[in-house]
């Protein structure tokens, strides 16, 4: 698809009646403005995103939205960033005292979210999928001696955990702290060739812009890791070779649903590494839509969406603006129009809504990590979160996913809103891209607050979900991800309504969101 398509859905736009149901005409205006080549892609801690911020920080204020940072809309983020520099680092794999030089990039890619230690030799030790989940009978770690060794994993999901149980175990900081009691100094993990969702040069490209994290060591979740690859699974066999399994019957076992063995690899890794490390302020923006109840307006049903993009990096053909019009101006410019549709309508919810803009999503959840862990609001005030993230409204909306679907009665509530709206809801169709924990709303959740967040899906095999498949294959994380791109307004507008009329219903009743008795998630709510 091309400009033609493009052109032919702003025509729709520009001659949409301005009055009646909204047409997604206003939020494509606000995708436009956020996602245009004057904003850079919004890299955290750039002007790009500064001049972001403070379109979003008019329209709030136009909106009649009271600041809720905590220096106006803003709140800092105070961050730390770290870039390889790779002409100066190297990972070898040792084989029987030889040493064959591993192509970084090509094989594997050396991660830096934390500071990797400047040499290390340790053997390789091969564990299924990596992932314990001991409450769920699954356990890669049990009877397992890790001490010294770098730890090795199949990415993905072992067959019989929920969608969302399965995305806990997997985020970066729990799996880490499970390998770390362990003894490992190090893991690496290897894409599923079966599963990619982007081609391996799309993580190759992305490597060279500089990782980051929150600058406070507290809340370093991958404190002593000394070493972190991920492998190209074209070139897995290295690693493989002369051991009792081959790679590819390890995927074989993986996509038939069977057992992962776990086995000492016959090989090594040294890797010496060089970091350069710098600090990037940023910030959050938020806001409050004040609630109409004097005693419910004090607590807060929040609707996030992440600001911040990839900013300039590689360039693909002549163009290295990364705009990141659905990931995620397109949920910021939710967030704004919803502001606008309180103002214009009259009808402010009996709970106050706090509309949240965070920064370095794209670096690791960081900004919401930070708002989760330091609100501005009372901590126990915020009852919810729906978090919106790249929903990609391309063709009329009749089926969403809902992440956290039968975790939490909020997911009850966009139920019974998409049921009025004629919209279809499905849980997690793909536990093995395990977006539960991808977006911000895993913050809130790890905070103890129900959240969900819904997309835009199609039936498998449909022709709708051969364009979801193509989008992810094409444009995300690409500078093809811009304004010029074809959307669906109406199918923006309908997600919009159906995300209003959930967060408004859940703002609306007496009782405050609640988990279900049966969610692994709850435990953290009586913490
Ligand atoms: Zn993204």
């Amino acid at each position: 698809m091309g400009r033609r398509a493009a052109a032919a859905v702003l025509f729709i736009a520009a001659s949409a009646g301005a009055a009646g149901a909204p047409d997604g005409s206003r939020w494509w205006a606000h995708v436009r403005e956020l996602a245009s080549d004057a904003m850079e892609g919004r890299g955290t801690g750039t002007a790009g995103y500064r001049r972001a911020a403070e379109y979003v920080e008019g329209v709030l204020r136009r909106a009649g939205a009271e600041p809720a940072g905590s220096s106006g809309y803003e709140q800092p983020v105070h961050l730390e960033s770290r870039r390889l520099l790779e002409d100066r680092s190297r990972v070898a794999l040792v084989r029987a005292g030889v040493e064959g030089p591993l192509v970084l990039g090509d094989d594997v890619i050396l991660g830096v979210r934390t500071d990797p230690a400047p040499a290390i030799d340790a053997p390789i030790v091969f564990i299924g999928w990596g992932v314990s989940a001991p409450d769920q009978g699954h356990d890669d770690l049990a009877g397992m001696d890790l001490r010294g060794k770098v730890a090795m994993y199949l990415s993905g999901s072992p067959p019989g955990l929920s969608a969302e149980r399965s995305a806990h175990a997997q985020s970066a900081g729990v799996r880490w702290k499970a390998l770390r009691a362990a003894g490992a100094v190090g893991q690496i993990a290897i894409l599923n060739p079966r599963r990619m969702e982007s081609p391996w040069e799309r993580y190759a490209r992305a490597r060279t812009i500089p990782s980051m994290s929150l600058a406070d060591p507290a809340l370093d979740e991958l404190a002593g890791e000394r070493l972190s690859l991920l492998v190209n699974p074209a070139r897995a066999e290295k690693f493989f070779a002369g051991g009792p399994h081959a790679f590819a019957e390890i995927v074989g076992l993986a996509e038939a649903g069977k057992p992962l063995p776990r086995f000492a690899l016959p090989v090594s890794v040294r890797a010496t590494t060089r970091v350069e490390t710098g600090r990037v302020e940023s910030f959050n923006v938020a806001a409050v839509v004040r609630g109409s109840d004097p005693g419910l307006a004090k607590e807060f049903v929040v609707l996030s969406a992440h600001l911040d993009h990839l900013g300039i990096a590689a360039p693909v053909g002549a163009d290295a603006v990364y705009n990141g019009a659905m990931d995620n101006a397109s949920g910021c410019a939710a967030l704004l129009d919803f502001a606008e549709r309180v103002r214009e309508s009259g009808n402010r919810p009996r709970r106050s809504v706090l509309l949240l803009f965070v920064t370095a999503e794209e670096k690791g959840l960081l900004g919401s990590r930070w708002y989760a862990l330091h609100p501005t609001v009372p901590r126990g005030a915020i009852v919810a979160d729906l978090n919106i993230d790249m929903f990609l409204p391309l063709f009329p909306l009749r089926l969403v996913t809902v992440l956290g679907l039968d975790e939490s009665d909020v997911g009850d509530a966009v139920r019974a809103s998409a049921r009025t709206l004629g919209i279809a809801v499905q849980g997690d169709p793909e536990p093995e891209r395990h977006v539960f924990i991808r977006s911000d709303q895993y913050n809130f959740v790890r905070e103890g607050v129900p959240a969900v967040m819904v997309d835009v899906a199609a039936p498998a095999g449909s022709a709708e979900a051969g364009l979801l498949g193509r989008w992810l294959a094409e444009r995300y994380h690409s500078p093809s991800d811009d304004p010029e791109q074809p959307v669906d307004l109406r199918a923006a507008a309908a997600y919009e309504t159906l995300m209003f009329d959930a967060a408004e219903a859940i703002a609306d009743r007496d009782a405050r969101p609640r988990w279900k008795p049966g969610s692994f998630f709850r435990r953290f709510a009586s913490r």
